[in-house]
């Protein structure tokens, strides 16, 4: 169901409860200003840093949420991230599936599950079904999509 201009259900991690909220819309040229030019071109054109490019941010305390770097949504907990040895940041899973969309991806040639934030529609990574438990899942996703949440 599409209900592009209604409000969502997003998770707080902070209160561990789901508030509706509105649903962050800009035009490219607003992405340009508050993004820089590689997170504009990971969140907002679907691209891929190349693999341990990037160091993600650990927090000091060892807990801690990383957000979305368009809307600072919630999306995985430190203590949901493992070391996939992919040269990205993989989490089993998000802090809410509210708070992720998944869409099938099939450009080039494979077929594959997109993870995007729910509430700005920022490409953060794929899912794939190999990772650890509990679930089985490897949320893959791009470094510059993330920032840790100060805490
Ligand atoms: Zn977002």
């Amino acid at each position: 169901m599409d209900n592009s201009s209604g409000k969502i259900d997003i998770y707080y991690a902070a209160t561990g409860k789901a508030e509706k909220v509105d649903r962050v819309i800009k035009s490219d040229a607003e992405w340009k200003k508050i993004l820089s030019p590689e997170e504009y071109e990971v969140a907002r054109r679907q691209g891929t840093e190349r693999p341990f490019s990037k160091q993600c941010a650990i927090p000091k305390s060892g807990k801690g949420v990383y957000q979305c770097v368009g809307c600072g949504t919630d999306l995985f907990a430190y203590d949901n991230k493992f070391e996939s040895g992919t040269g990205w940041p993989s989490f089993w899973e998000p802090v809410s599936k509210l708070n992720v969309k998944l869409e099938d991806d099939s450009k080039f040639g494979m077929r594959r599950t997109e993870v995007l934030c729910a509430r700005c529609g920022a490409h953060l990574g794929h899912v794939f079904d190999d990772g650890p438990p509990p679930t089985g899942k490897r949320y893959c996703i791009n470094t510059v999509s993330l920032k840790l949440a100060s805490s």
